[in-house]
């Protein structure tokens, strides 16, 4: 699907919503975030509607990654935080979008992804995917998985 109707980023990528533009090329752009963890936090996002980043063609993903580092730098650049972390996530808003938020020791973005290594480790629903036999097990099903995956 090229556009969904009511997608803020296919509205953006239209030129029908505003946005603060860093770059953009044929297939993603590059916008600031407008709820940002911390100066320079941005959005990289692909021109065409695509829920979940794993479902990119090749050509969309080298795009976006190769724009990601390269507004990560300016980041760094700029703004000279200790890195720029990255993910995408997408539950509230399923138009892929990769985020860059620079972030340095103790800040917001620190202390969250501190407190879920935290809850990584802690409850006992997890301890059980700790297990070699589940680690196996699991190894082997993604293996076996590549197999049938273009
Ligand atoms: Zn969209």
């Amino acid at each position: 699907m090229r556009k969904a109707k009511g997608c803020v980023f296919c509205d953006i990528v239209a030129g029908k919503a505003p946005a603060y533009t860093v770059c953009e090329d044929e297939l993603s752009m590059c916008i600031l975030d407008i709820n940002p963890f911390a100066q320079g936090h941005c959005l990289v996002i692909p021109k065409r509607h695509v829920p979940w980043w794993h479902d990119l063609t090749d050509e969309e993903t080298a795009s976006l990654f190769k724009m990601a580092r390269h507004v990560a730098k300016c980041i760094m650049r700029e703004f000279k935080p200790d890195f720029v972390c990255m993910y995408a996530r997408g539950r509230r808003i399923p138009h892929t979008h990769i985020f860059l938020v620079p972030t340095v020791r103790g800040d917001v973005l620190d202390r969250f992804f501190n407190a879920l290594e935290g809850v990584q480790e802690a409850p006992a629903e997890l301890a059980g995917l700790r297990q070699p036999t589940i680690f196996r097990e699991v190894a082997k099903r993604l293996r076996k998985s590549q197999d049938s995956i273009a």
